[in-house]
């Protein structure tokens, strides 16, 4: 059998890519080292932000808003929740460069968000101790995504789609022939396909080992949380970026649990084995508990934590590319903490190179060129 696609690492993307392109009518082979949705990889813990007025930059606006559409059809089709609209405020000192991309980005692309005064935000969100001099970008059409759902949801939808699924087999190796390019699993299968896509999230240099994606492991953690945290209370999700330029971001209290994660910092690890479990490393008891007096000082104590991994790219911005000794092979890589909300747009992007088709949104920024690394295979 030779696939028209196969999916090396079904996670966020990948599981997007191969729903997309068997739906289009593809022979479509998705491997991964586990059982997507899982915890092995970097989409576990149930919720990811998705913000628009982009506070990395401007140039993501338009694959935000395609990935954004693509999440909400993901919903109707798999009629499974997908996506919160619960807002998003985006808080700093006024002149941070992320408030002032998140202004830009409304500005550039009419996006309908509030530019709020630090008293703004506190009349609004009394449990936000925002600083005077600060400034809010709240978006009242973001939100959250669930993570899991939606990648058990493309998983499912894929396989309805005619989607071939070998699921807990590591990729050990991608050779290339004159057509074709052979994907080897590690119980020494060889898959034959015309076009590759490696999607393989943190672990990925074990595949592309030139690539420059440094592997770091991040907890985040859920707190009791009451009286005007709620998301029935109107709390939105956040990201906050401290006068140090340290960033925390989080969601609004499910339960009366308010979940919390450091952006910047974490452990650089080399192999899955040094993601230790959350509470091994003595910071991560305290890793946000000077953020929450400061700025949420209502939310209490931690309750539990977990663990996961960043894929960092140098420049913190994405990696979409192909081999130059075989354009066939495509490779989405780096997203560096922010992809989860990309990941359908992505996907897509992945199923219409498979197609041959041109992908609505231009994602050479995100080119192997940037950098001073030389591919190789
Ligand atoms: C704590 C935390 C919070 C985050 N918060 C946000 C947020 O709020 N908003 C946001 O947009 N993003 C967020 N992110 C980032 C986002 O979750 C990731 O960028 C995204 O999930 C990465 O998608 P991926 O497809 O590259 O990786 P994954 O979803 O991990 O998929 C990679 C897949 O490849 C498989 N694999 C690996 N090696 C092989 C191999 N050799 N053979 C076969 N399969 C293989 C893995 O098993 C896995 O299933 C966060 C990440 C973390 C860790």
């Amino acid at each position: 059998m030779t696939y028209d696609l196969i999916v090396v690492g079904s996670g966020s993307v990948g599981a997007a890519a191969s729903f997309y392109a068997a739906k289009a009518g593809l022979k479509v082979l998705a491997i991964d080292s586990g059982h997507p949705p899982h915890d092995i990889g970097s989409h576990h813990g149930s919720t990811r932000i998705i913000r628009h007025a982009y506070g990395e930059g401007s140039d993501y606006v338009p694959l935000v808003l395609r990935a954004q559409a693509l999440w909400d059809e993901l919903a109707r089709e798999s009629q499974t929740e997908i996506f919160h609209r619960a807002g998003v405020l985006n808080l700093a000192p006024d002149g941070a460069g992320f408030i002032a991309n998140a202004v830009a980005s409304t500005q550039k692309y009419a996006l309908p968000c509030q530019v709020l005064s630090a008293a703004e935000v506190r009349a609004k969100w009394p449990g936000v101790a925002a600083p005077d001099g600060w400034v809010g970008v709240y978006e009242p059409q973001a939100g959250y995504l669930l993570s899991e759902n939606a990648v058990g949801a493309y998983v499912q939808l894929a396989e309805k789609a005619g989607c071939t699924q070998l699921f807990g087999q590591p990729a050990t190796g991608i050779k290339h022939a004159a057509e074709l390019v052979e994907v080897v699993t590690a119980d020494g299968q060889r898959h034959r396909g015309r076009k590759v896509l490696i999607s393989a999230g943190t672990w990925v240099k074990k595949l592309l080992p030139f690539l420059p994606v440094n592997p770091v492991r991040k907890i985040f953690s859920w707190h009791r949380a009451e009286g005007g945290y709620r998301e029935e209370e109107g709390f939105p999700a956040f990201v906050v970026q401290l006068p140090d330029k340290t960033q925390y971001y989080g969601f609004p209290a499910i339960a009366n649990e308010l979940k919390v994660g450091r952006h910047d910092a974490g452990q650089p690890i080399e192999t899955h084995e040094q993601r230790l479990p959350f509470g091994e490393f003595a910071e991560d008891s305290t890793e946000v508990s000077g953020f929450l007096r400061g700025i949420l000082p209502g939310v209490g104590a931690s309750l539990r934590g977990a663990a996961c991994t960043y894929d960092m790219s140098p420049d913190e911005d994405f990696i979409v590319d192909t081999l130059p000794e075989n354009r066939n092979v495509m490779f989405i890589s780096g997203l560096s903490g922010h992809g989860f909300k990309f990941a359908s747009a992505l996907g897509e992007a992945a199923a219409c190179f498979a197609a041959g088709k041109e992908f609505g949104v231009d994602l050479s920024r995100f080119r192997m060129s940037r950098f001073a690394v030389k591919m190789r295979p």
